[in-house]
């Protein structure tokens, strides 16, 4: 075909009367049938006409792309010779087919649903990337807005300021992200379950990445008082970079519930128990638990690590994984780590399931 500079328009009816040739060359005869029926009944004059060419190619279809420009004449650039402003366009393909496996999601994964509570720093984190895995159907449950001091934790800043979390996230990967079903709730998780605006049962999997225990140990009891079976992860950062945890349950051998003893006092922690984390910004009346952005991507890193072997059936018992940091801004500032942050990542990983607590008020009643 005819070369020409894809920068610039070029009158020309050398160029039109080669393509036009081309075309009709090359299609099959049934093809030619069914492109001279179009054509012929073609009456509408546009200012602009755009044309794309798919060629079978051994690896698939390849798709160009022509755009006419100052018709003005009642007929298709196809059927007339004359010269024409004529341009090739770049065609870029955004079906579900091609966008997903090139961009690393695996498509078996667009059956799955996942209800992800909490759209915070980690929750933020999480979202967009359960998508790119493949996830085709996400949930996100959050009843808190983005307020000033997210912006430096948050993915989503200072764009969506006083926005609620989860219409925001929401509005941030339909504008992303096609081909997934995402649907927002405003609203707390107790709230959303209470009035049936969710049901836990409809997910393949629960991520809880509130950071509350007091919404973690609601969750471990509902689903167990009820004898729902859907699987569940928990996730959550350690104050000042320290750390960060991920307890995957998936079936009823153990629970949220087992990690706390009869004091309330989380066994996994890595904070030495009865210490304070909350800070308050100087001039400012709101108080934060200080970790940063890094921190909640080392979580969020682990918590996917997570998803995907739970996904994959790589998993199959409820284990309590963490990531282990620097604690010397935790030392800084007056406080004082648990014997379970001297463990090594190795030891770390081995007590995965030291946590099980055979005599738990929730999971160990059969
Ligand atoms: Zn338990």
């Amino acid at each position: 075909m005819a070369q020409f500079d894809r920068k610039w328009w070029r009158h020309n009816s050398e160029i039109a009367k080669e393509l036009k040739s081309k075309i009709f060359e090359n299609v099959s005869a049934e093809n030619r049938k069914k492109l001279s029926e179009i054509l012929d009944k073609y009456h509408k004059i546009k200012k602009e006409e755009l044309i794309v060419i798919s060629q079978p190619k051994s690896n698939g279809l390849v798709l160009y792309g022509v755009i006419y420009k100052g018709l003005n004449e009642d007929n298709h650039p196809l059927v007339m010779d004359a010269s024409f402003n004529i341009k090739p366009v770049d065609i870029i393909r955004l079906e579900k087919e091609i966008i997903q496996p090139r961009g690393g999601g695996d498509t078996t994964l667009n059956e799955k649903k996942i209800l992800l509570i909490g759209c915070g720093s980690v929750g933020s984190i999480l979202a967009p990337e359960l998508i790119k895995f493949g996830i085709g159907n996400i949930t996100i449950v959050d009843n808190d807005f983005i307020s000033t001091d997210n912006i430096y934790r948050h993915q989503l800043g200072l764009n969506f300021l006083s926005k609620n979390k989860a219409i925001a996230m929401s509005k941030f990967l339909e504008e992303n992200y096609p081909y997934t079903t995402i649907k927002p709730i405003d609203n707390s998780i107790e709230n959303s379950v209470t009035n049936s605006i969710i049901d836990l049962q409809d997910y393949d999997l629960i991520v809880s990445a509130t950071g509350s225990p007091n919404t973690n140990f609601y969750l471990n009891n509902y689903l167990f008082k009820n004898t729902i079976n859907t699987p569940i992860i928990y996730c959550w950062n350690e104050p000042y970079g320290i750390g960060g945890h991920s307890l995957l349950v998936q079936n009823r051998s153990s629970c949220y519930n087992c990690l706390y003893d009869e004091n309330l006092v989380n066994k996994g922690s890595f904070c030495l128990p009865g210490q304070h984390f909350s800070k308050k910004i100087a001039g400012c009346s709101s108080s934060f638990v200080p970790f940063s952005s890094l921190d909640s991507h080392k979580t969020a890193v682990l918590t996917l690590d997570l998803v995907k072997n739970f996904l994959n059936n790589n998993i199959h018992n409820n284990p309590y994984l963490s990531w282990k940091g620097d604690n010397q801004d935790f030392i800084n500032a007056g406080f004082m780590t648990s014997k379970r942050y001297d463990l090594s990542n190795n030891e770390l990983i081995k007590s995965r399931y030291e946590y099980i607590d055979n005599t738990c008020s929730i999971c160990s009643i059969k």
